[in-house]
């Protein structure tokens, strides 16, 4: 499908579920506890009625988040049915990877190869600060991954200054001595707890002069993947690392290829918008497969040029509820 902007879209990021095991600063409020009621989350028949209606238009690529998506009952056997669909060319997983010591077999037999681990920090107490989590099963989560033999592992660390600045190096030689990406993320202002300011905000360029002086960067060419990452080679680690400006990367919106939908099924043009379509007259009573490719057709037309994250954007859903 084109956006209004001239921009193919063709990648949907489905999230299973407003859940999670972690409460990360950036993400989560504190103390919250305003769940979606289970009847309102789709089940699996909806969620592929939707992936399938989102096929027809021309959608290829598929990532299943969350919250954290392996908390889900049923995710793997989801997952099988979403790789099995006609026309359904890559399913991504984005996990926080505390599941994966007892999933990521599972996960492999039920055909995923490509999966996104987040991991904010190395040391466990800066871990347990940001998310708090343990991060054991992580890392063993991650060298479960490589050694089954997933062809495409790359983590995910969100950056805050005074939080996780002295993680970059040792996450890096991690990253390199596993053979594994690794994509630092500038903080986006999608919570009320760790809010984006001026104090906490650390942006990439700041990652990238740090690279520059501990070793000798190649831009690639070919993206790694399918988001709007730049990615670079480090030649004396042997390590690939992308970076995401979502702020002070004016051009970042310009190739956006996604649209996303809520574990309660509604459809997001933006991640940085509060602008959302509710699927669910095209799933209740009865899954209709016509009714659901307009409500995408509209909501494509409504696809903003860029998003709202730099004008005091203030968030109305949590990232576990929208699916990062
Ligand atoms: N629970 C899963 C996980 O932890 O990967 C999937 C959902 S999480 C919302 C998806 C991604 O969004 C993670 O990589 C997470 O670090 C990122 N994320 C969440 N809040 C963010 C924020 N405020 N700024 C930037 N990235 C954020």
């Amino acid at each position: 499908m084109i956006d209004p902007n001239g921009r193919q879209v063709d990648y949907l990021r489905i999230s299973v579920t407003d859940r999670c095991n972690e409460r990360c600063l950036y993400c989560l409020p504190e103390n919250y506890s305003n769940w979606l009621p289970r009847a309102e989350v789709l089940n699996d028949a909806e969620l592929l009625a939707v992936a399938r209606a989102a096929v027809s238009l021309g959608f290829k690529k598929f990532r299943v988040t969350g919250g954290e998506p392996l908390v889900r009952p049923g995710v793997v056997g989801f997952i099988r049915e979403l790789v099995a669909l006609p026309g359904v060319e890559s399913v991504q997983l984005t996990t926080n990877g505390t599941r994966l010591p007892e999933l990521a077999q599972l996960l492999f037999d039920a055909g995923l190869r490509r999966i996104n681990i987040s991991l904010d920090a190395l040391d466990a107490d800066t871990y347990r600060t940001i998310t708090s989590g343990d991060v054991a099963p992580v890392i063993q989560g991650i060298k479960l991954v490589k050694q089954i033999g997933f062809p495409s592992v790359k983590l995910n660390t969100v950056l805050m200054r005074g939080k996780n600045d002295g993680e970059i190096l040792p996450l890096l030689n991690f990253a390199a001595e596993h053979d594994v990406a690794i994509r630092f993320i500038e903080l986006m202002p999608v919570s009320l707890t760790e809010m984006l300011s001026e104090k906490n905000f650390l942006p990439v360029a700041e990652v990238f002069s740090l690279l520059k002086r501990e070793d000798e960067l190649e831009p690639m060419n070919e993206p790694l993947g399918f988001g709007p990452a730049k990615y670079f080679r480090l030649k004396q680690r042997g390590v690939t690392v992308g970076l995401i400006g979502a702020l002070s990367d004016l051009h970042f919106c310009e190739r956006c290829n996604k649209m996303r939908l809520t574990c309660d099924g509604k459809l997001r043009p933006c991640l940085g918008n509060h602008l959302e379509t509710d699927l669910k007259p095209g799933l209740r009573p009865a899954i209709d497969e016509e009714k659901l490719r307009a409500l995408f057709r509209g909501t494509l037309a409504e696809k903003p040029s860029e998003h709202l994250f730099r004008n005091n954007y203030q968030p109305q859903r949590v990232m576990t509820a929208i699916g990062g």
